[in-house]
């Protein structure tokens, strides 16, 4: 059933159908909080509800969509013309002429291919967390499309819902756009901006919505959810879970990976670059076989491990037996390696680990960043350590 769609974030579904039912859905709504969270799920489950054309009614009185009705079956494929959802694109060959033209007009075919194809996996799975190359903005062109939508007349039944995905990402010129659009009154629409940098969002925009925290998820709830939708074993399931720290795309990201490998590959490097003596060929070595990797997830994931490890390396050096660790399968191993680095500072070895992250994100040279920040681990530590 529909919003059973939706992983966890019960008290944000709640207020949200107790809007429907009460007729107090408002014009405008800030979804925002950690990415994987469910803001575009739940907008597009509104979206779904607020157009379905038999929703059900549960015995409190509160609507949910049928998913089974033309307009569900519509939405769900994102082919409903009374909902529409708006995303970063590419920019194009060259600066658009006319500002009334399609966004899509100046982009390849090869870009509007990749656009397709994410809005594909975006319809299987509303927690796809939609990657086009080299888009990073939000358009006018976009924004523009709507004000063209909500002048006209809501063409089936239902409510018009315009979802802004990630819409930080709106430029300065779309987002005074937006704001145009949000001032305006108009009857049968809510717009649903749904972000996790909302501090990137003027201020002017943000005073004229309705905002909606959403918590990140626990743990059980995303590995109970990669269970049922993902098929993955309960235990895999668990450690996903414990790595997407409350964002359920975030473990979704390790679906695909080795994870375990992976891990048991970082670790290994960083007790090369940490060794007493004679460190630096296998360091070298480790460095070459891990950065010679063709894309960038593995790094930017093994980086994440390598994260959680110290972490949790530095939760056992601090709370010895009663730590609460992430790598909950390695308990023994972190607990013998923060026994030999007795005064290592895990704290500011995880903020280097940061750093390269960021790095990697910048298309720093992975050999680089990998080098860069192993060494950075070995110089941490106090002499004695070494
Ligand atoms: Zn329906």
């Amino acid at each position: 059933m529909a919003w059973s769609n939706i992983i966890g974030q019960s008290r944000i579904i709640s207020s949200l159908r107790h809007a429907a039912a009460d007729g107090r859905v408002a014009h405008g709504y800030c979804f925002w909080g950690t990415a994987g969270a469910g803001k575009d799920a739940v907008a597009l489950e509104l979206a779904k509800m607020m157009n379905c054309l038999v929703p059900r009614r549960d015995k409190d009185g509160l609507l949910e969509a049928c998913d089974e009705c033309k307009s569900c079956h519509q939405a769900d494929k994102f082919e409903h013309p009374n909902i529409r959802f708006i995303f970063s694109l590419p920019a194009g060959k060259s600066a658009p002429a006319d500002r009334d033209e399609s966004p899509l007009f100046r982009l390849s075919d090869d870009q509007i291919k990749i656009i397709r194809e994410q809005m594909e996996l975006k319809a299987s799975d509303h927690y796809h967390d939609i990657d086009i190359p080299n888009a990073a903005q939000i358009k006018i062109a976009s924004i523009r499309d709507i004000k063209k939508n909500v002048t006209m007349s809501a063409v089936q039944s239902g409510m018009r819902v315009v979802i802004i995905s990630e819409a930080d990402q709106m430029t300065d010129e779309a987002a005074n756009a937006f704001l145009k659009t949000l001032e305006e009154p108009h009857s049968n629409i809510t717009l649903i901006l749904t972000t996790s940098r909302r501090e990137q969002l003027p201020q002017t925009i943000l005073s004229r919505c309705q905002q909606l925290y959403f918590p990140v998820l626990p743990d059980d709830e995303i590995a109970a959810a990669l269970v049922a939708r993902r098929g993955v074993a309960l235990e895999d399931a668990r450690l996903m879970a414990a790595f997407g720290q409350g964002s359920y795309s975030r473990a979704c990201d390790f679906l695909n990976e080795d994870m375990r490998r992976s891990r048991h590959d970082i670790i290994d490097a960083l007790r090369a670059a940490l060794k007493r003596s004679e460190y630096r060929s296998a360091l070298l070595h480790h460095v070459e076989t891990l950065s010679g990797e063709k894309d960038r997830t593995r790094m930017e994931i093994m980086l994440a491990l390598l994260l959680l490890w110290l972490r949790d390396a530095y939760e056992m050096s601090v709370a010895g037996a009663a730590a609460v660790i992430t790598n909950v399968d390695q308990r023994q191993s972190i607990e013998r390696f923060a026994a030999a680095f007795p005064d290592a500072p895990f704290g500011d070895m995880a903020i280097a680990v940061e750093e390269a992250a960021e790095a990697v994100r910048r298309n720093v040279d992975r050999r680089l960043i990998l080098l860069t920040v192993l060494l950075r681990c070995r110089y941490m530590l106090p002499q004695g350590n070494r």
